[in-house]
């Protein structure tokens, strides 16, 4: 079999990897995505070829939203039978939604969406750009008979490769940006990029890719702390058009047994209104129902979101409530892993 040169397309949205420093405020700003290129001569030596799209206006990635999403994974659906792979930069403030929002709507994704970005602009000497970018090309380029090695949304930085949908940013200075606590790295690169086959991500093969672009952001992610206001909380709960809450609870999955707020959860899950239980822990799964605290959740009908990242549950939750799915077949749905973003 004659090994074929893979075709890679290089979609740019902005972030740091991209910046420069504006010379009269100080402050970094996107500059034109062809300089990228001209500032990495090496990507000419990767066995692949490079072709590019670039927002018209590159955006710090605070400034992500779903129409954005949407504009990435149209990219992808137009380009999809014309290239082999696909690498996304973008700010990494973000990264972990738009990469999981978009896992959740390319559906049986079989080639290698890899989101990639840098701590430090591409033009600094320090950068860890150039690291990320080149990896991240090499690993969309992988292929074993002909065919694409990784078969999911990946992040890329810093010498690793997590699936997407398991990472969360962990830290605004280091390299080592982000973390992926309930899911093994799906490669890591040192002398030799060491793909983990057995944790990588096995797509329906027969299935076509299906790109879902119906989001729904009318929901809310409500984080408890000790001593949270009951007239804060019911104004939330009770927000009109109010679709859905991504509600973040200690430990496996554990809240306060105060009769108000239960009830408010109760009357909110009894208006048709979804409630995914997380973790505020950065590791480990909500079980509800091993504390007594948990067990009245359970009962309320609260959907366990299981060892889901916050970034992935809300993706999630956009993802299906655009679906239009029954209500008594909403919560059986949500905690099915259908993207591998839960254990
Ligand atoms: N603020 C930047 C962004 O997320 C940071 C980065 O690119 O790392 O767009």
């Amino acid at each position: 079999m004659t090994k074929t040169i893979p075709n890679i397309l290089l979609i740019y949205t902005g972030g740091t990897i991209g910046m420069i420093k504006d010379p009269e405020t100080g402050a970094l700003r996107a500059f034109d995505f062809e300089n990228l290129l001209v500032r990495i001569p090496e990507l000419k030596l990767l066995e692949c070829t490079i072709e590019t799209y670039s927002f018209k206006q590159p955006i710090d990635s605070s400034n992500m939203n779903p129409d954005y999403w949407i504009q990435i994974a149209e990219v992808i659906e137009t380009n999809y039978d014309a290239f082999d792979g696909f690498v996304v930069l973008h700010g990494s403030d973000t990264m972990s939604y738009t990469a999981s929002a978009l896992s959740f709507m390319l559906e049986h994704l079989a080639k290698p969406v890899i989101f990639t970005g840098s701590q430090l602009p591409i033009g600094d000497l320090r950068t860890d750009a150039k690291e990320n970018l080149i990896t991240s090309i090499q690993i969309a380029s992988l292929q074993y008979y002909n065919k694409p090695v990784i078969k999911e949304v990946g992040l890329y930085f810093e010498y690793k490769l997590y699936r997407a949908n398991r990472t969360t940013k962990i830290n605004a200075e280091h390299f080592e940006a982000f973390a992926s606590l309930n899911y093994p790295d799906l490669a890591e690169s040192g002398v030799h990029l060491k793909v983990n086959s057995e944790y990588l991500f096995k797509p329906n093969a027969r299935k076509g890719l299906v790109v879902h672009k119906a989001l729904d952001s009318n929901i809310a992610l409500v984080k408890l702390f000790p001593g949270i206001s009951k007239n804060i909380l019911e104004s939330i709960f009770n927000t009109e058009g109010l679709k859905g809450v991504v509600l973040e609870t200690y430990g496996a999955g554990n809240c306060s047994t105060e009769e108000w707020f239960l009830e408010l959860l109760k009357d909110t899950v009894n208006k048709g209104i979804p409630i995914i239980n997380v973790t505020q822990c950065s590791g480990g799964s909500v079980l509800m129902g091993q504390y007594e605290t948990s067990e009245k959740l359970k009962r309320i009908g609260l959907i366990s979101g299981k060892d889901i990242t916050t970034e992935a549950a809300l993706c999630k939750l956009m993802y299906l409530l655009g679906e239009n799915i029954s209500a008594n077949l909403f919560k059986t749905i949500y905690e099915t892993a259908l993207r591998g973003e839960m254990s």
